[in-house]
């Protein structure tokens, strides 16, 4: 098992030329920073308007998170439906898994629409519970998706076997409208989509400071009406918004490509996206190709302060996914990849218009494509003045909002202990009282 992510091996004989870095000074209406799923969508947005757009990007399109990812589209980013009822009641929970469920709505339409290559493949999500208490998560989150009226499955421990090949788990909740893809093979598409469509693209280009309505980057600058900031790892001195911003570590692997048999036993009925009911879940699914992706992580490394890149967790990983799965313990696994998703202390995304320079906004800590998604294009709405009614999203979003550990503790704990506390807060105990426009 070699380190490569494998989403970049797909790109391998893909005809997708790079854009080359910006050189020189440009004046647009708006500009766009960052091009992973939030950037995009934005970006998307604007064109769509038939407005004067630059994007840049320090990497290549999707070269972040977005092109690491596991390729999971479920509104469940994280907070699962029972977890938003808990903390904000039954409108509210709704108006966010909503969000999220429409950031898929944007990428799928968005895929189809411009035929674009990227593995897209309908996928139910199953969430499996382990243990008494996994089937307690399973139960509630039945009971969260009936009362708010979405659509499930629960299969208990004697029926989950009839769509899933183990009978290691106490059971399971199954829904629809969920998705697959192939992240970074989206992005390179969509990116063909921008530059087709007039949007000046650029890539390996890295803002490094902002002054007034300029973007500086290493070669230029480009000066713009409007900006919009998609960016991951924000560094302080471009925003002051990047101390609400941390990230979790998780790892991926995939393996070589399963036999038609093996595919049967581990998906009975149909190719389902799974993930279980543990704090540091494990978490699977068949790529295009019938390759086995699969993800996880440790307590140790979760939030580390830096990237850790040794093989030893996803090999314990795909060791807990064995013991489930016996059938596939000989079956071999190529690649690994590690990667660092920026979160927020309570989960939820950053979305602000900087008071200071109201002509800038800023998408932050998006955890979860479909989220981000969602930010990306929320934010290209409200600068183009399409969507006053939404304005509720900036409260949502907003990085004003309290945590259970106050900020200064960070000074004397670390961010990564005060993160995970928070973290775990906003997942299992938070109610937010705080009133917002609804
Ligand atoms: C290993 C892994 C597995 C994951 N699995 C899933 C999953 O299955 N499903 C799911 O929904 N989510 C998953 N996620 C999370 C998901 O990938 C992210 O939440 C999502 O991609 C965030 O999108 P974004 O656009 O906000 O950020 P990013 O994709 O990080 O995009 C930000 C972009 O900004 C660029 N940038 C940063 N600074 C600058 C700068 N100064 N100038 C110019 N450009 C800059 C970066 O290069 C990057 O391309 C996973 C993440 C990882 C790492």
């Amino acid at each position: 098992m070699i380190l490569q992510d494998w989403w970049y091996t797909t790109l391998l004989g893909i005809k997708s030329p790079l854009q080359p870095p910006l050189r020189g000074t440009l004046r647009v209406e708006y500009l766009v920073v960052g091009a992973g799923m939030a950037g995009l969508m934005a970006a998307l947005r604007l064109m769509a308007a038939g407005r004067r757009v630059a994007l840049v990007e320090r990497n290549i399109c999707g070269g972040s998170s977005t092109g690491r990812s596991a390729g999971f589209l479920t509104p469940d980013s994280e907070l699962e439906l029972s977890q938003l009822l808990r903390r904000y009641g039954p409108d509210r929970a709704r108006d966010l898994w909503d969000a999220a469920a429409r950031g898929i709505a944007l990428i799928t339409e968005m895929a189809r629409a411009h035929d674009i290559a990227c593995d897209l493949q309908r996928q139910d999500s199953l969430f499996v519970g382990n243990g008494a208490r996994g089937w307690h998560a399973a139960q509630a989150e039945v009971d969260a998706r009936r009362r708010l009226g979405y659509p499930q499955t629960l299969y208990t421990a004697a029926e989950l076997p009839s769509i899933l090949g183990s009978t290691a788990y106490a059971g399971g909740i199954r829904y629809p409208d969920c998705y697959g893809i192939n992240a970074l093979q989206f992005a390179q598409g969509v990116k063909r989509v921008l530059v087709a469509n007039g949007v000046q693209v650029y890539e390996s280009t890295e803002a490094i400071a902002l002054d007034d309505h300029t973007v500086r980057t290493p070669l230029g600058a480009v000066t713009a009406e409007h900006i919009v900031f998609c960016i991951d790892k924000p560094p302080a001195q471009l925003t002051r918004y990047a101390a609400n911003v941390f990230h979790a570590q998780t790892f991926l692997a995939i393996s070589e490509p399963l036999g038609d048999a093996d595919v049967r036993r581990l998906f009975p009925q149909e190719p389902l996206q799974c993930w279980d009911s543990d704090l540091l879940y494990t978490y699977w699914r068949l790529t295009g190709g019938q390759r086995l992706l699969v993800g996880g992580g440790s307590a140790l490394t979760t939030f580390a302060l830096h990237a850790v890149r040794t093989p030893r967790v996803i090999r314990r990983v795909i060791g807990r996914f064995k013991a489930k799965f016996p059938f596939l313990a000989r079956h071999p696994w190529i690649q690994y990849w590690p990667g660092l998703i920026d979160t927020t202390r309570d989960l939820l995304p950053t979305v602000v218009r900087d008071p200071r320079m109201p002509w800038v906004h800023w998408v932050l800590g998006c955890v979860g494509l479909p989220w981000a998604a969602f930010c990306g294009d929320f934010v290209a709405r409200q600068v183009l003045g399409t969507a006053a009614d939404e304005a509720r999203y900036y409260d949502y979003f907003t990085p004003d909002r309290s945590f259970l550990v106050p900020l200064w503790a960070e000074r004397v704990a670390g961010k990564p202990l005060v993160f995970s506390l928070n973290n775990a807060w906003a997942k299992y105990y938070q109610v937010d009282r705080t009133t917002s426009r609804t």
